[in-house]
């Protein structure tokens, strides 16, 4: 093994730069596909600092390449970059200045430690040994299915990365703890429209009707038995209806009827299991009542599974940074995450670093929130344990 390079001081020379980066980015926040002037910053600076860069990946996506030696292995590294459509209501000099646009999420601290991870990486290249790395800076996260985007638009490929590592600033954890876990760490995410037709008519006269409010009833019933009678109960599942809309006055017997919902779980055959029952549960009350229904599903994301063997690698990583005592395993969540479909195509691991600081009012309102915030000492953390994972993983590869 060559002699280890110490990213926590590495990280921490660049702390300044990390703070700057990351309030520029904060006060120019962009939404998904349209990070131009995010994706600008980071060519710019990649170019400067060495790496071979390619711009315009699925329209704003950047990736900066050092390629691997004869015999090397490749890391791939995502930094997610858009921002959310929300009014700012923080009261920081940092404010976001885009009218109605807000890292409320993260993704500023993210596009900030992706560069500190490019300067410190190159600047100890040796620590690479004959490995190489590729940043992969990809464009809305926040439900424009971004990473699928980046996958179709040829980022995984030349060269294809041998690891898959992403993570999340995250103000559910205190700062300087990191939650790394293997398995399922966040949800699929799935969703449906079912379309109810029954016949309406007056609404003193049932019998010459088919009672679409009355159908959609049933169907909304027999939905929720789907993961409290179908699904072991040790397995995680969630399916909401989260919209109903039908009928128009008192006196009328909808003719239609159209429920909107979400699915979530962990594991692939939960998700085929409810997605199924699902399909039956509305074919088969729609034909009881004499009722027609169509139902559109569509997949939104899958979970985000990490691998043992790239986890137990950013578990030392982060161990090694953080100690042991301040790495759990403890948290996953039923949110979803697009960095899943990078991670089905190229197996790694995905982490949260904890980024709550009570004492100063940091990391206090949940993400997504208009005064959502973090402390900005995590992002030499997150620089320090993405480093260090990475070499630890290039070196271990190679024996
Ligand atoms: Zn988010
Ligand atoms: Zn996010």
């Amino acid at each position: 093994m060559t002699s280890r390079t110490d990213f926590h001081m590495v990280a921490h020379s660049l702390v300044e730069q990390l703070i700057t980066d990351r309030r520029d980015l904060h006060q120019h926040p962009e939404l998904g596909f349209q990070e131009f002037r995010t994706a600008k910053i980071i060519a710019e600076r990649l170019r400067e600092l060495g790496y071979d860069v390619t711009e315009g990946v699925a329209e704003t996506g950047v990736l900066g390449v050092i390629p691997p030696k004869q015999g090397g292995k490749l890391a791939m590294l995502r930094f997610d970059m858009d921002a959310l459509p929300i009014e700012e209501q923080n009261h920081v000099e940092y404010r976001s200045l885009a009218e109605g646009k807000m890292h409320a999420c993260g993704h500023d601290g993210h596009v900030a430690i992706g560069l500190g991870v490019a300067a410190a990486l190159m600047e100890n290249r040796a620590a690479l040994g004959d490995g190489g790395v590729k940043l992969l800076f990809q464009p809305a996260e926040e439900g424009g299915g971004g990473a699928e985007r980046m996958v179709q638009a040829g980022a995984m490929e030349n060269p294809r990365p041998d690891v898959s590592l992403g993570m999340h600033i995250w103000a559910d954890l205190p700062l300087g703890v990191a939650n790394v876990r293997s398995g399922p760490i966040m949800a699929s995410a799935d969703e449906f429209t079912i379309r109810v037709t029954g016949k309406g008519g007056h609404g003193a006269q049932p019998h010459v009707t088919v009672d679409a409010v009355l159908v959609a009833a049933q169907m909304i019933v027999a939905l929720h038995t789907i993961v409290s009678r179908n699904i072991n109960p040790e397995q995680p599942a969630v399916l909401t209806v989260g919209a109903v809309h039908s009928g128009t006055a008192h006196n009328i017997i909808a003719h239609d009827a159209v429920l909107k919902g979400t699915i979530r779980s962990f594991d692939t055959d939960v998700r085929e299991t409810v997605r199924r029952r699902l399909y039956e549960v509305v074919t088969g009350i729609a034909s009881a009542y004499d009722a027609h229904a169509e139902v559109e599903y569509s997949v939104t994301c899958p979970a985000t599974v990490c691998a043992d063997d790239a986890t137990a690698v950013v578990r030392e990583a982060a161990e090694t940074i953080l100690g042991p005592a301040n790495v759990i395993d403890t948290q996953r969540t039923m949110g979803s995450e697009d960095m899943a479909v990078l991670l089905n195509d190229v197996p790694g691991c995905y982490f949260f670093l904890g980024a709550k600081n009570e004492q100063h009012q940091l990391g206090v309102y949940a993400h997504h929130h208009p005064r959502f915030d973090f402390d900005e000492a995590v992002l030499p953390l997150g620089v320090a344990i993405m480093c260090e994972a990475t070499t630890r993983y290039l070196n271990a590869a190679k024996n």
